[in-house]
């Protein structure tokens, strides 16, 4: 183990927030030991910012809520740990850990469950990369490195502490991260790593969580360097793993994302992380609709099944939670809306909530040379800009094009177009929480049928002239089945 100074690796107490700082002095005061560790450390040393800071101490998360009492709370099973509230900011204060006692593997060597509390050196064997197991003592001023962490960073190298094997065995998702750590830094992967980093090895991502995965997969999204990771997840075998029928091959569509999801962090924009997985999954879906328009299911229809089977997919690989599949489902409903809108609704979709993503994701796939867009990117992009006076000319004229077109292609209902409601209905239908889908069906069962006159006769409300004309359709046919 080799004490630095922290000066010589270009950290001083300035660059902390007093979030972090408050933490390690009230530990320290109580005679404990605390250290930063982790990315902040690394990130600091390399001139980076950090995302955040994590503490670690040998006080027991017990002893951490006997410090800091209400604004602690003890979290997590497989790893106990103590969250401090200090000020707006939360910090993740864990206590050294030794190996595991008694393993609690898995059948395949995965790590289920370990809090034994150990000593700094047990805790530093228990990381995952050299550079990110490095203790930093900011009023001490100095930084424990027990393996030549410092050099690693001098040369730019990713390297696992301990056998590589065994370590993507005991936690897989390690491969994960060290593909976003190399991609995040711009390190070079260690040789001995990627001796091992075969398909083979990647195989044992299928034992870990699709929730795990998601967030996994969600921080590769977010770091500010997806452009440069994503073929790296290609090559070595990891795509499959995290996207179970997006086929690897990066489109210009994704690629431009990707791109534009990067610049987007880069300037301090917010990004909805869903955003990405509407685009990866964006092909699939399309070929989805196509085989039930095939079989006859009305478009409208074929969206929302095509929506549904295709996340379901996907969930087998990284659950997506239900407020991002609803995200994801809305933007796509708004490329039909927004490709060929009903004059008098233009407005409506244009201070619509998803309004702006759908936009996004249209102009997107048009600058990606995709034609079926016909252009509405543009149209769009130009509405935004306009006055009041010319937002209205550009609707008219709109009107007078669609009205020769539809001439020009049929002689379906224009009557559409008169200006009536200007609400839109929703873009995506939820189902309904169960007690009311129950009252409704009870409801339903109370009420005495209705009838409406027409012309004379009586017809009762159930009647099928009453009901929109749907396409008929043998769902025998309809097979959940991969999308490509
Ligand atoms: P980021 O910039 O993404 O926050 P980080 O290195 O801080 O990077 P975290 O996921 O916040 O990553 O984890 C904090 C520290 O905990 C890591 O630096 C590493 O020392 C340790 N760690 C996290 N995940 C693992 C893991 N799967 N195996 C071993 N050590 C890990
Ligand atoms: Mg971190």
């Amino acid at each position: 183990m080799q004490t630095l100074r922290a000066s010589k690796c270009g950290l001083s107490t300035a660059q902390l927030p007093s979030s972090i700082l408050d933490v390690i002095d009230a530990l320290t005061k109580a005679g404990y030991e605390a250290y930063i560790v982790g990315g902040g450390v690394r990130d600091l040393i390399l001139g980076l910012n950090p995302k955040d800071f994590d503490a670690v101490t040998n006080a027991t998360p017990a002893q951490v809520k006997e410090v800091f009492g209400r604004r602690c709370r003890i979290i997590g099973r497989r790893f106990e740990l103590a969250h401090v509230y200090a000020g707006r900011e939360l910090i993740e204060v864990a206590t050294f850990r030794a190996p595991p006692k008694k393993a609690v593997t898995s059948a395949s060597g995965m790590i289920l469950r370990d809090n034994n509390w150990g000593t700094i050196e047990q805790d530093f064997a228990r990381r995952d990369f050299s550079i990110n197991a490095m203790y930093y003592q900011p009023r001490k001023g100095i930084v424990l490195d027990f393996c030549h962490a410092i050099d690693d960073i001098k040369n730019k190298t990713l390297r696992l502490l301990g056998d590589p094997t065994l370590r993507f065995e005991e936690d897989p998702v390690r491969m994960l991260r060290t593909l976003r750590f190399a991609a995040k830094l711009n390190f070079s992967i260690a040789p001995e790593i990627l001796e091992i980093f075969t398909p083979e090895m990647t195989q044992l991502l299928r034992d870990i969580s699709p929730h795990r995965l998601y967030d996994e997969s969600q921080k590769l999204f977010t770091m500010g360097h997806l452009n440069r990771v994503l073929p790296m997840l290609i090559d070595f075998d990891i795509w499959r793993q995290l996207f179970a029928d997006i086929s690897p091959d990066i489109s210009t569509f994704i690629e431009r994302a990707a791109i534009n999801t990067d610049q987007r962090i880069q300037i301090g924009k917010t990004i909805n992380p869903a955003f990405f997985y509407a685009v990866l999954l964006w092909k699939p879906f399309l070929e989805r609709c196509n085989f039930y328009l095939s079989k006859g299911v009305v478009p409208a229809e074929a969206r929302a099944q095509a929506g549904l089977d295709v996340l379901k997919r996907q969930a087998t690989r990284t659950i997506i939670p239900r407020f991002a599949e609803t995200f994801i489902r809305e933007v796509w409903e708004m490329q039909t809306r927004l490709l060929n809108p009903k004059p008098q609704q233009i407005q409506a979709l244009s201070t619509h909530a998803r309004f702006r993503a759908g936009f996004d994701f249209l102009l997107l796939r048009e600058k990606s040379g995709d034609t079926t867009t016909q252009g509405m990117g543009v149209w769009w992009d130009a509405y935004q800009q306009m006055t009041t006076d010319e937002k209205e000319r550009a609707i008219s004229q709109y009107n007078r094009q669609r009205a020769k077109n539809r001439r020009k292609t049929a002689t379906e209902d224009v009557v559409e177009t008169k200006l009536v409601a200007v609400e839109i209905e929703p873009l995506v239908n939820e189902p309904e929480p169960r007690s009311r889908r129950e009252r409704k069906s009870r409801a339903k069962l109370e009420r005495p049928v209705q009838t409406v006159s027409a012309g004379g006769s009586e017809i009762a409300s159930d009647h099928p002239i009453l009901k929109r004309k749907r396409v008929k359709r043998d769902l025998s046919q309809v097979v959940f089945g991969p999308t490509q």
